[in-house]
């Protein structure tokens, strides 16, 4: 039997100097209780077996605390896996365990299938009820735009999609987490169109240092992830570089991206700690201070995990 023992893991980083908060992370695809979305994420090299095990919630819980990785937001982006996460953020508040806040939607390459079978309009209804269920649930997202994988005729419903999420973000009071894979104008266009809402992020930003001043400039926050440590790079370092201290914010979106050198196993929010370090090279700040800078950020923008 194929395992994913702990033991097939990176392993877990030493402690950070200053927690961080893992903003964008799906725990449900991290345990096995959801497949990937047929072609919903970048999909991790290594494909889960039919009767592969997967570690435990704890074991991602264990690992995190120890890396310093205090808090995640669960993001669930089918309806099966929005279901999930709530129920999991209640459980976990109610049993004590504050490190969790949640975040639900269709995500774009999820939207037109579901659109396809006129589902669609019943699913955004679903997702708002989810989201407006709990105080723990603070996110819209992930949304936005996939040109990468979904093709020109699902275009259309993707781009109603999203304009329904923003539309919700902005009834719930949610922040709006946003996918962008090579959309970056139609993401920009459709957000100044609708009007974004008060709190906007650019879930593992993927934009160049001319776009980070445009979203700079709009009062967007960009989160980064774990190819900021790829080797190929250098134009994400840029952006991040020149983003403003105050819209920055860490992520990993476990169990994809994991960090060099170990790219294309999968991963677990402990990973986070990977990039805030690799944050803190690229913007010449020590890690604790960079540290302390995007878990103040991930506050503000989200608000208490208490
Ligand atoms: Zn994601």
């Amino acid at each position: 039997m194929a395992s994913r023992a702990a033991g097939t893991y990176p392993p877990v980083p030493e402690p950070l100097a200053h927690p961080v908060v893992d903003t964008h992370t799906h725990l449900d695809i991290c345990t096995g209780v959801r497949l990937p979305l047929g072609a919903g994420e970048p999909e991790p090299e290594v494909r889960p077996d039919e009767d592969e095990e997967f570690p435990s919630l704890d074991f991602f819980f264990d690992t995190a605390q120890s890396a310093g990785v205090q808090r995640i937001v669960q993001i669930g982006c089918d309806l099966p896996a929005a279901r999930w996460t709530t129920e999991l953020v209640t459980q976990q508040s109610q049993q004590g365990r504050q490190w969790m806040l949640g975040g639900v939607a269709l995500h774009p390459n999820e939207a037109p299938r579901l659109a396809e079978r006129g589902m669609l309009d019943d699913a955004l209804t679903e997702i708002e009820s989810l989201v407006a269920s709990t105080d723990r649930m603070r996110v819209v997202g992930e949304t936005g735009l996939d040109y990468f994988r979904t093709g020109e005729d699902g275009v259309a419903e993707q781009q109603r999609a999203f304009r329904a999420h923003i539309e919700m973000a902005k009834r719930t009071g949610k922040a709006l987490q946003i996918h962008d894979r090579e959309a970056h104008a139609d993401v920009l266009r459709i957000l100044r169109e609708e009007g974004a809402p008060e709190v906007t992020i650019f879930h593992c930003y993927s934009g160049d240092e001319a776009m980070a001043r445009e979203c700079a400039d709009a009062g967007y926050y960009m989160s980064f992830a774990g190819n900021l440590t790829f080797k190929n790079a250098d134009e994400l370092r840029r952006a991040a570089a020149a983003a403003p201290l105050d819209r920055l914010l860490t992520e990993t979106d476990a169990p994809f991206l994991t960090p060099h050198p170990h790219r294309g196993k999968p991963g677990g929010p402990y990973l986070a700690a990977v990039t805030a370090r690799k944050l803190a090279e690229v913007r010449g700040m020590s890690e604790e201070d960079l540290c302390a800078a995007v878990w103040k950020n991930a506050e503000t923008a989200l608000g208490s995990w208490d």
